[in-house]
């Protein structure tokens, strides 16, 4: 018997390769902005660049960075309120749209954001923000992108690291909707769909990186992920990358690449009947096998220590986390066992083990 209680996002999304700045253009005539401020890590950006030939913003903020700092949260709230912003739009990672999402938890001006990787974060309502070395997450429809544009020539720009690791991050949307608090046949739909295309459009770009059929399916992949994610909520993986990004400033897309199949083995053979249909969309034997086989193929990250994370700091981030895992996670979740998941993700140890 099918039994749930599903909420879809309202959202606008314009998909279509080299029509990032027309559709820019276009959406801000649509909503008769008056006062526009373009907030990205780069100046230079050929979209922002232009975006400011075409429609003269008011500001391009370029203070960006991981995490969203509440210094450069305060900042860009400040700006926004002189200057009467009253449209954001964000060109570039989630570091780019979380600063955006930052402004409009505190302003309520809406956001256009054109995403630059695969992080997702421009289809959900989810805003992050970093002080004293922890980051606070809540949800605020405030914050969801207005409209979101996607071009696939944009991600063709990544380099061949981060493009990995981006795509990792957005499959670890899928996979951890599986079993999040709010889990739904519908958002599972969405995930499964998400993997199918992720696995397939990850593959195609590693091949030829200049393959733009294989980017427009990576960016599929990466928009249905993200709403499975913002659907479903937060799973154990979502809260253990949280905890150790906030805490010890590791790199966001990489840590998702290397915790996902340490997360998937623990909790697959507790989540079958979501194992399964994982494992059908990898068209492997078992989930975790169609992971790691994506991952070998892609060369993706292994080691929580290559990013700067310390095997003394393995106590403290386990204590962190224990309290905000889910309740609902398909496998009972003790200090031991986040101890061990997180010093087999530091070494890069094999998954399987903690099955
Ligand atoms: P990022 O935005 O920090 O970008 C990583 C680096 O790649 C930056 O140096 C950026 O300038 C560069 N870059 C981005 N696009 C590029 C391109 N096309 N070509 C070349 N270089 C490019 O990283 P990210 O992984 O996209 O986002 C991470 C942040 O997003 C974290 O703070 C994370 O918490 C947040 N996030 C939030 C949500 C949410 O729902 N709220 C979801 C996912 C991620």
């Amino acid at each position: 018997m099918l039994d749930f209680d599903h909420t879809t996002l309202g959202q606008r999304v314009l998909f279509g390769a080299d029509r990032a700045a027309d559709n820019a253009r276009l959406e801000v005539a649509r909503r008769g902005a008056r006062s526009l401020m373009v907030i990205s890590s780069s100046a230079e950006h050929p979209v922002v660049q232009q975006i400011c030939r075409d429609l003269q913003p008011t500001i391009v903020y370029t203070d960006v960075a991981p995490h969203v700092p509440i210094g450069n949260a305060e900042a860009a709230r400040a700006a926004a309120r002189n200057h009467h912003i009253d449209l954001m739009i964000s060109v570039g990672g989630g570091s780019a749209v979380g600063l955006a999402k930052a402004v409009a938890l505190s302003t309520g001006v809406p956001i256009v954001a054109i995403p630059t990787t695969y992080a997702g974060s421009e289809a959900t309502n989810v805003w992050g923000i970093t002080e004293n070395h922890r980051k606070t997450t809540g949800v605020d429809d405030a914050v969801l992108p207005a409209t979101v544009i996607y071009d696939a020539t944009l991600t063709a720009t990544l380099p061949a690291e981060l493009s990995v690791a981006s795509g990792l991050n957005a499959l670890a949307h899928s996979i951890d909707a599986m079993w999040a608090p709010r889990t739904d046949p519908i958002n599972q739909t969405l995930a499964i769909e998400a993997i199918t295309d992720l696995t397939a459009g990850l593959s195609a770009i590693h091949t030829d990186p200049t393959d733009l059929a294989g980017h427009e399916r990576t960016l599929m992949g990466a928009y249905l992920s993200a709403v499975a994610f913002a659907s479903a909520g937060s799973g154990m993986h979502h809260k253990i990358c949280h905890v150790l990004g906030g805490a010890y400033n590791l790199p966001h897309a990489q840590t998702h690449a290397i915790v996902l199949p340490y997360v998937l083995a623990f909790n697959q053979r507790a989540a079958r009947s979501a194992a399964a249909r994982i494992a059908d969309a990898f068209d492997a034997p078992t989930a975790l096998d169609g992971l790691q086989a994506l991952r070998t193929r892609l060369g993706a990250p292994h080691a929580l220590r290559d990013t700067g994370f310390r095997k003394s700091d393995i106590a403290e981030a386990a204590e962190l986390v224990l309290p905000v895992t889910p309740p609902s996670n398909p496998r009972p979740v003790t200090r031991e066992a986040l101890t061990a998941l997180l010093t087999a993700a530091w070494a890069g140890a094999r998954p399987e083990d903690l099955s």
